[in-house]
């Protein structure tokens, strides 16, 4: 077999948390073209249910919607036994659900703190978690987690300290669980995108005369679109991968390398 055919995910099944739109919808998208069936897992069941319906017609992959809030564990593990009710076994996990607070440090009160590090940060462990003991039991499995170049720079002006601490957080608890997990067939690595269009980004009204900003920080004077990050998660779901976990992939268009 060709490695273009090698990297197919045939009759994987995949679950995508913060899967009814953004960067989640479109890797969801990609999973099911490379030929996954995806349990697409978020808080707003009505658009994860139209994101799973649309999949289904456009793909033919199987997907089903989940209503899940990362940050409570019961639900979490609610979504895993509907993940194996349905499909009987977990190839691969996108721990991908996150939220961004602009607010000055002086200023953010405890809970807003709070939200923003339940979310980003105890939410990926907690579905890293409930998929790392699936996938131990079954000795295979590949779980990405959604870090960001936030990580890696404080980004400006916008003041987001909170978002930057999460996302750090993220890089090091991926790389703990690779370490874990690394003799007993589960790998675990995260994606750092730089800017990318989707609602985070768009959709406040607050953050749109950021963007003329950023773009002209970015060396490709652009954000990035979701469908950018589709390949590296393909790649890091599908069998290819095999040596590859710990890592930390920047798919940011050089944003962080000045
Ligand atoms: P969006 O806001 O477009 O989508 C995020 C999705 O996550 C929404 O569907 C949202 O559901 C869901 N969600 C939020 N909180 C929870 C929760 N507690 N439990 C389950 N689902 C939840 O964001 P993006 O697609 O842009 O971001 C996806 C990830 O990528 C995030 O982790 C983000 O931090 C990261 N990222 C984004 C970048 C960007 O520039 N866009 C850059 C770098 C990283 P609901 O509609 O109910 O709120």
């Amino acid at each position: 077999m060709g490695i273009i055919e090698s990297m197919r995910l045939d009759n994987k099944s995949i679950f995508v948390t913060g899967g009814a739109r953004g960067i989640g919808k479109s890797v969801a998208t990609a999973f099911c073209e490379a030929g996954a069936n995806v349990a697409i897992v978020d808080m707003d069941i009505e658009t994860a249910k139209t994101t799973a319906a649309w999949l289904n017609e456009t793909t033919g992959a199987d997907c089903i919607a989940i209503q899940a809030d990362v940050t409570n564990p019961e639900q979490v593990d609610a979504m895993i036994a509907a993940v194996l009710a349905k499909y009987g076994k977990l190839d691969a996990a996108f721990c991908n659900a996150g939220i961004c607070m602009n607010i000055p440090a002086e200023e953010m009160t405890f809970e807003q703190w709070k939200k923003v590090i339940d979310i980003n940060l105890t939410g990926v462990f907690l579905t890293a978690q409930a998929a790392g003991k699936v996938m131990l039991k079954q000795g295979y499995g590949s779980i990405i987690n959604t870090a960001s170049m936030s990580a890696h720079i404080v980004n400006v002006p916008q003041p987001q300290c909170s978002y930057n601490a999460s996302k750090a957080g993220v890089i090091q608890l991926t790389k703990s669980l690779a370490i874990e997990w690394a003799k007993r067939g589960v790998r675990v690595n995260c994606i750092s995108p730089g800017y990318i269009g989707t609602d985070l980004t768009l959709s406040s009204e607050s953050l749109k005369p950021l963007i003329e900003k950023w773009n002209a920080m970015a060396p490709m004077g652009r954000l990035g679109k979701p469908e950018e990050l589709q390949s590296i998660c393909v790649y890091l779901a599908g069998d290819t991968s095999s040596f590859t976990t710990g890592s930390d992939f920047v798919v940011d268009g050089a944003f962080t390398c000045f």
